[in-house]
């Protein structure tokens, strides 16, 4: 899999939301996109997705996205929507079977479950700790727990590419570890990854690079040393933070607020 990216623009009602993204994912990453509210990583995402209008050329394995058909789109690439507010009074196992709808001949009347959907469906329940709540309904599970189906949907999917929006801004500790450790496994597998993430030290572990992006452009992109810099800290997310090394992995913890008029 390889995810090309080229000169991306999203513009909305006359204004520039995401401008000049440039980029190439490839099988066996996981990139973490960060930035400061409003930077534009919910748009650019969404674009990727091919949910907004777009400027540029964005290419899966040479090919133009908009050339693909939605069945393919679906197949090769799951999305997770940030805030996803879906809340339907389904069986968990059946909200979770929703992301095999691609493989089961589209939005149609889909065709029954076979093996591998149903393989595919306890696995992802399994890898999000849901299976002993298969059976209970969907609404009427926690905000987190939700939030963890909600993952397991995009991952039942199956699909060579994961684009997750904020997947782990409302689980505990257990579980942004889970996951963040469940998509490094997958894609030392050979998946690729882009992630939204708030949680810098999450992104400084487990992202292989970090993508900065600030008023829809990006600041910087590379290895965590690279890009959590204390001047980007300042500059783009306006924080003092202390920054730090455990278990030779470097940890950033956002302290207080930088004055304004303080200097970077
Ligand atoms: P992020 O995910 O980085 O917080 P978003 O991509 O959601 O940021 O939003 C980037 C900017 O675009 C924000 O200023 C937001 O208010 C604006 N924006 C997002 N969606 C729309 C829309 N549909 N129409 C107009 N402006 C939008
Ligand atoms: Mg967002």
């Amino acid at each position: 899999m390889q995810l090309q990216l080229r000169d991306i623009g999203v513009e909305i009602d006359g204004r520039r939301l995401v401008d000049g993204v440039s980029l190439t994912l490839q099988s066996g990453e996981l990139l973490g996109l960060i930035g400061p509210n409003g930077a534009g990583k919910s748009s650019l995402l969404k674009a990727l997705a091919h949910l907004l209008p777009y400027t540029g050329e964005l290419l899966l394995d040479g090919v133009a996205l908009g050339e693909l058909s939605p069945r393919e789109r679906a197949l090769r690439c799951a999305y997770l929507g940030q805030g996803d507010q879906s809340s339907w009074p389904l069986r968990l196992r059946d909200y979770v079977a929703l992301g095999r709808l691609p493989h089961r001949g589209g939005w149609g009347v889909p065709a029954r479950l076979r093996g591998a959907d149903e393989q595919a469906i306890d696995a992802a329940l399994a890898q999000m700790h849901l299976s002993e709540l298969a059976e209970r309904r969907f609404d009427q599970l926690s905000g987190g727990e939700r939030a963890r189906a909600r993952l397991a949907r995009a991952l039942a999917v199956g699909s060579p590419l994961l684009l997750a929006d904020e997947p782990v801004a409302a689980l505990d500790p257990f579980h942004q570890l889970n996951v963040m450790e469940l998509l490094r496994q997958q894609c030392a597998q050979g998946k690729a990854a882009l992630v939204v993430l708030h949680d810098l030290t999450l992104a400084s572990r487990f992202c292989d690079r970090i993508m900065l992006l600030d008023q829809g452009r990006v600041v910087d992109c590379g290895s965590a040393r690279h890009v959590l810099t204390p001047k980007n800290l300042q500059q783009v997310y306006r924080v003092q933070a202390m920054l730090g090394e455990h278990q030779e992995q470097r940890f950033v913890l956002p302290w207080s607020c930088r004055q304004d008029g303080e200097n970077p």
